[in-house]
């Protein structure tokens, strides 16, 4: 059986795992440890660098030792790592400045605002606007409505490069490094060789334009950003060097790097154009494969590139509701759920919210309403509301935004869609994978294990090493759980409640200063 494993690593926002795969794509070892998150300020979500490389090693180690694998006989290690948390450390010492500024994090929130209502940026949209008269372009149309956002690293590091003075001093002698989670890891599994990121990461930054396939030039310039910091883009599928034999005992080739939606995309198998996926983990990500082109959106969704293997490059279109996940934890911490796993029951209690309405916003309201100043809440609790009324409020909310996300791609990417594939801790719920699938008209599949950022980066380094030949073999392998079929009786029904939510939804816009 010698070099038929795969380990594949998956750093998400809530848990780092870790998963030794066997030829049948079956996770024969696995290991997973919570990320800790400090918030110091309100806004800020950050995770300290040292740490999470202390327990992205040690779910290595264990993920072997419990597969019982010889680690001279894996093949391959496969690395997915949330985007666009980033992290900036010195040159020589390798000491980080500050503590990953996450994609939560929302302290550049008044540069966000300033710059987008700066004439700046309104300059910007005329000329875009001129363009697309012109050329008619979709992309320059996008480029009309182009509005920063606080998820990407662009706003956020401009913060950091004017608020840590060691950073400062460092960007301007040249001895200043920035990386996202994948750069760091990479940096440290290389002990300080290689300072890379791969595309599908670089292009969740907001500074890497999908349509060169470079750092965007012009971002560079009107944000400050010094090129000198930026890691070197590759493929996602790549010779990334070995996992040092310290770590496990034996060198492992480290053969793929992707962002965690693009390995979920790819883990689901999403290898078609207009194959579509939702991840519905700490946040909400549908994304549908669009081919070999990246397309623009004018609704707030987000041209992506999926991943580069070979000369073949694959595009991706994306809308997010950063609130999901997130929900979730916030319930079990206030006690409205003793555990995330009670939560489809306690929905099912009652046949219908009883009017409640519940708006997701900790972190805003992203695409399609793009409301970064929108507040959390519940509206319409009556005397008889109830535990599960709450509950179910929470979770149709979930749905609702997944609702709103695939009728904006609906609109501009049209592909005939059937089915959707979901993943994530929150596809779990049986009451959320049915009502979406009530709601979109849309067959819902889900699989047997709801890990797929971990199984794509996997299959993608397997795929380098000859441990599967194809996509076509590892589409035969994929275990589906459970199809979900749409009811269009609960979709009838669900009219009103969706009509009153929408309603319910403009009163919580603009909120915040
Ligand atoms: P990430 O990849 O962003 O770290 P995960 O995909 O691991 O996130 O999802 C974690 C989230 O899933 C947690 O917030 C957890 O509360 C939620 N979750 C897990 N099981 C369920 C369930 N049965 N119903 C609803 N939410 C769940």
């Amino acid at each position: 059986m010698e070099g038929k494993y795969v380990v594949a690593l998956d750093v998400g926002t809530t848990t780092v795992r870790c998963h030794v795969l066997d030829q049948s794509t079956t996770a024969i070892g696995i290991a997973s440890n919570e990320i800790r998150h400090e918030y110091p300020h309100y806004g800020y979500d950050e995770i300290q660098p040292d740490e999470l490389w202390t327990k992205v090693v040690s779910v290595i180690q264990d993920a072997i030792k419990v597969s019982g694998v010889n680690p001279s006989a894996v093949s391959c290690l496969g690395i997915s790592a949330q985007r666009s948390s980033f992290v900036t450390w010195h040159r020589d010492t390798g000491k980080p400045f500050h503590n990953f500024i996450t994609w939560k994090d929302v302290r550049a929130n008044s540069l966000v605002r300033q710059w987008n209502d700066s004439l700046t940026m309104k300059g910007l949209r005329a000329g875009a606007r001129c363009l697309f008269t012109m050329t008619r372009s979709k992309r320059f149309l996008a480029g009309s409505v182009l509005k920063l956002m606080n998820a990407q690293v662009t706003l956020r590091l401009s913060w950091a490069l004017q608020n840590i003075e060691e950073l400062k001093k460092c960007v301007a002698s040249g001895d200043a490094m920035f990386g996202t989670v994948d750069t760091w890891l990479m940096y440290k599994l290389s002990g300080g060789k290689l300072h890379v990121t791969d595309v599908s990461n670089a292009s969740a930054t907001g500074f890497y334009d999908p349509f060169t396939m470079q750092w965007a030039n012009w971002a560079l310039k009107l944000f400050g950003i010094p090129v000198n910091i930026l890691p070197q883009v590759c493929d996602s599928a790549a010779d990334f060097g070995c996992l040092s034999k310290d770590i496990v005992g034996a060198p492992i080739p480290i053969r793929s790097l992707m962002a965690d939606q693009a390995a979920s995309m790819f883990g689901s198998c999403c290898f078609e154009e207009g194959d579509v996926k939702v991840t519905m983990g700490t946040g909400t990500f549908l994304s549908v494969n669009t081919g070999f082109k990246p397309q623009a959106s004018v609704a707030g969704l987000y041209p992506q590139v999926g991943w580069k293997m070979g000369d073949q490059t694959v595009y991706v279109m994306e809308g997010a509701a950063h609130d999901t996940g997130t929900l979730i934890k916030w319930a079990e911490h206030i006690g409205l759920l003793a555990d995330a796993s009670e939560s489809a029951h306690l929905a099912q209690s009652v046949s219908n919210s009883d009017g409640l309405c519940f708006i997701p916003a900790f972190s805003g309201l992203q695409a399609p309403v793009n409301n970064p100043r929108a507040c959390t809440g519940f509206i319409g609790i009556k005397p008889t509301t109830r535990r599960g009324h709450m509950v179910r409020a929470i979770l149709e909310s979930i749905v609702f935004r997944v609702v709103q996300l695939y009728r904006a791609l609906q609109c501009e990417v049209k592909y005939s869609y059937t089915t959707i594939r979901v993943d994530g801790g929150v596809s779990r719920n049986n009451f959320v994978n049915q009502l979406l699938a009530d709601l979109t008209g849309l067959k819902v599949e889900q699989p047997k294990t709801a890990e797929m950022s971990v199984l794509g980066a996997g299959f993608l380094a397997g795929l380098q090493t000859g441990v599967w030949k194809s996509k076509e073999e590892l589409q035969a392998l994929r275990h589906v759980e459970h199809v979900y079929e749409p009811r269009t009786e609960v979709c009838e029904e669900y009219s009103n409640i969706l009509g009153l939510w929408n309603e319910a939804l403009t009163r919580f816009l603009d909120w915040y200063d």
